[in-house]
């Protein structure tokens, strides 16, 4: 197995080991390990306490950069949806993943795997209840203020 891959396993199950979820993330730029993350959420009472998450905060906080477009993200697990959007946002271009969200739900965890296929669905569709309020005729519009910055 890949050094990083065999890394961010070792973290998951060193993890599991000390109370949390099977999933660990190595960040890695030049054949290098940058940040690490494990999944937090026994210890943090914070959604966003995901293995992948945490490597990209790090990474972003101590390079002082929103871009990670040069560096590559192993999981152990197939990353959520949400640790991917973050990884679109980040710019990243490439991640490789061990278990995937199936194996992940067959051990019970199987939440990624049912957000994965509510976002299939059409916005109405969603168990989650998203509603469009427009805002009030001359109400202050942070789209326009943002439009019109120099
Ligand atoms: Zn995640």
């Amino acid at each position: 197995m890949d050094q990083f891959m065999e890394r961010a396993v070792e973290l998951a199950a060193g993890n599991v080991r000390e109370g949390g979820q099977p999933f660990g993330a190595v960040l890695v730029k030049d054949n290098k390990i940058v940040t690490e993350g494990v999944n937090e959420l026994h210890e943090t009472y914070d959604v966003s306490g995901h293995a992948e998450l945490l490597a990209i905060r790090r990474a972003q906080k101590q390079l002082q950069t929103n871009d990670l477009s040069e560096y590559t993200m192993y999981a152990s697990g197939e990353p959520c949806p949400m640790c991917l959007a973050a990884m679109y946002f980040a710019g990243i271009g490439k991640v490789y993943y061990g278990a995937s969200v199936e194996n992940a739900m067959e051990a019970g965890l199987g939440k990624a795997k049912s957000i994965y296929d509510d976002l299939q669905k059409t916005k109405t569709e969603r168990t989650l209840s998203m509603i469009q309020m427009p805002l009030d005729e001359g109400q202050e519009n942070p789209m326009e203020i943002w439009k019109q910055r120099e």
